[in-house]
C-alpha cells in the first residue's frame, strides 16, 4: 500500500453505492413483509414501475425484428449516437407533432434518461459549474451532477402549486450556472409546468444568459412527457426556450424500463449545439455509454409514433385523490406522471412514513425530494391494491385528528 492511502476504492463511489435508496429499501421491504402477512395486506405505493404492459405493437415489432431481420445485425454493435434510420424515424415523428425542424443529427440515442442526463450534465461540467434544479426533484439529479463534476443548486417550488417560484430561482442563477434542470410532468408530484411558467422561465434565462455572458443551458428531464391527463399539454420546450436540451426516455411512455432506450435532443437553435452536441458523445464515451441496444433502437424505429394507454393509471390517479383529499389529506392536482405528492398530516413525511409502514402501507417519505414536509405515492399500482389501502390512509389521517 502506498504510504498515506488510506483505502482502495473512491470514498465518494462507497458511500453511493452502500447507501441504498429509501424506494428501493421500502420496495424490499414490501417483498419481506408480503412473504409474512400475505401480499394481500401489504399496500406498496413505494416504487414507479409502469403497472400498464408495453403496447402489444411493441412486442409485435420485437418479434418481426428477430424472427425477419439479419441476426448478426440485430445484436451487432450501432454507431455510437444511434442508427440513422432511427434518429430519422424520431425526428419526423418529433416534427410532426411539434412543427420542428429536428435533424437526425439532432439526436444522440442512450440507454434511457439516466445516462442521458449524466452525458448532458458532465459535457456542461466546465470548473465551478453550477446546475439548478427546482424541488420537488428526482432524487437522482444529486449524485447525477455532484459525480459528474458540478454543483447541485436545489431551489423550492410554489409549494401551493408546485409551479416555479420565480423569485427564488432568479436569487440563485449567476455566472456559474451551467444548467437549470426541470423535470414535466414531474416525478414526484405529477404536475406539468404550464406554457406560461415555461414563457417566465424562457424570459428569465435569456436575461440570465445575457448578464452571465454566455447561454445558460435548460435540461428538459422528459420520461413522462405522454403520460398526461385530462386534455393537459405538455410543450416541447425548444419551442419556448432556444438554449434547451432534451433528455428522454421510453421507459415510461412505453412501459419499457427494463429495456433501457431513450434519447438527447440537442436541436440547431441552440448556442453552439454543435460543440453541444460533440461534447455529449464525448461525455457518453468517456463514461462508456455508447451504442444503445440495436434491437430496442429498431423497435423504436418502427413504434415512435404510439402513444401509451394511460386509462389505468387516470382511474387510479382519479380514485387516490378524492379518497384522499376527502378524508382530509392536502394534495396538488397532478394531471401527468403517475404519482401524487400529498402533505404529511403532523409535518414530518418521515415520521408519517414510519407510521404507515407499521400498517404495511409503503409510502416515500419527501426529504429526498427536497420536500421533507410531503410523501410520494406512486399510482402506477394494481387497482385492487388502491382499494384495499384507502381505509389504512383513513385510519391513518384520523390518529392526527
Ligand atoms: N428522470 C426522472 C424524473 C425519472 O423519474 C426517471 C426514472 O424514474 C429517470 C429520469 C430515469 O429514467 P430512465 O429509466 O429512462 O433511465
Amino acid at each position: 500500500m502506498l504510504k498515506g492511502r488510506m483505502t482502495m476504492v473512491s470514498q465518494k463511489m462507497l458511500a453511493l453505492g452502500t447507501t441504498r435508496s429509501c424506494i428501493r429499501e421500502l420496495f424490499e421491504y414490501g417483498l419481506q413483509q408480503a412473504a409474512i402477512v400475505g401480499k394481500e395486506n401489504v399496500y406498496d405505493f413505494s416504487i414507479g414501475n409502469p403497472s400498464v404492459p408495453a403496447p402489444k405493437e411493441v412486442n409485435q415489432a420485437i418479434v418481426d425484428i428477430v424472427t425477419q431481420e439479419d441476426s448478426v445485425e440485430i445484436h451487432g454493435y450501432t454507431p455510437a449516437p444511434g442508427y440513422m434510420g432511427v434518429r430519422e424515424a424520431v425526428a419526423t415523428d418529433l416534427n410532426q407533432r411539434y412543427g420542428t425542424k429536428i435533424r437526425p443529427q439532432n439526436l444522440y440515442f442512450t440507454c434511457g434518461a439516466a445516462p442521458a442526463l449524466v452525458s448532458v450534465i458532465r459535457a456542461l461540467a466546465v470548473d465551478d459549474a453550477e446546475f439548478v434544479t427546482i424541488a420537488p426533484h428526482f432524487v437522482e439529479y444529486r449524485p447525477f451532477v455532484e459525480c459528474n463534476g458540478g454543483k447541485l443548486v436545489v431551489v423550492p417550488a410554489d409549494m401551493d402549486t408546485f409551479q416555479i417560484s420565480f423569485p427564488a430561482l432568479e436569487r440563485r442563477l449567476n455566472a456559474h450556472t451551467q444548467a437549470v434542470i426541470i423535470n414535466s410532468p414531474n416525478n414526484p408530484s405529477g404536475v406539468i409546468y404550464t406554457g406560461e411558467t415555461l414563457r417566465q422561465l424562457a424570459e428569465l434565462l435569456t436575461r440570465k444568459s445575457r448578464e452571465a455572458g454566455h447561454p445558460i443551458y435548460l435540461i428538459a428531464d422528459e420520461p413522462y412527457r405522454e403520460l398526461v391527463y385530462e386534455q393537459g399539454e405538455v410543450p416541447f420546450v425548444p419551442t419556448i426556450y432556444k438554449d434547451t436540451i432534451v433528455c428522454y426516455s421510453y421507459s415510461k411512455s412505453l412501459s419499457l424500463p427494463g429495456e433501457r432506450i431513450g434519447y438527447i435532443c440537442v436541436p440547431d437553435e441552440a448556442e453552439d449545439s454543435d460543440q453541444v452536441f460533440a461534447a455529449i458523445a464525448g461525455a457518453a464515451r468517456a463514461i462508456g455509454h455508447v451504442c444503445p441496444p440495436s434491437l430496442l433502437q429498431q423497435v423504436v424505429a418502427r413504434c415512435a409514433h404510439l402513444r401509451p394507454d394511460i386509462g389505468a393509471y387516470d382511474r387510479n390517479r382519479t380514485t387516490l385523490y378524492e379518497a384522499l383529499t376527502s378524508y382530509g389529506y392536502s394534495c396538488a392536482k397532478a394531471n401527468g406522471a403517475f404519482y401524487l405528492f400529498v402533505k404529511a398530516p403532523g409535518g414530518s413525511s418521515k415520521a408519517f412514513s414510519e407510521r404507515a409502514k407499521a400498517k404495511n402501507l409503503l409510502i416515500v417519505p419527501g426529504d429526498d425530494f427536497g420536500c421533507p414536509e410531503f410523501f410520494r405515492i406512486s399510482t402506477c399500482v394494481s387497482y385492487d391494491m388502491i382499494l384495499r389501502s384507502l381505509p389504512v390512509f383513513e385510519a391513518l389521517i384520523q390518529e392526527y385528528a
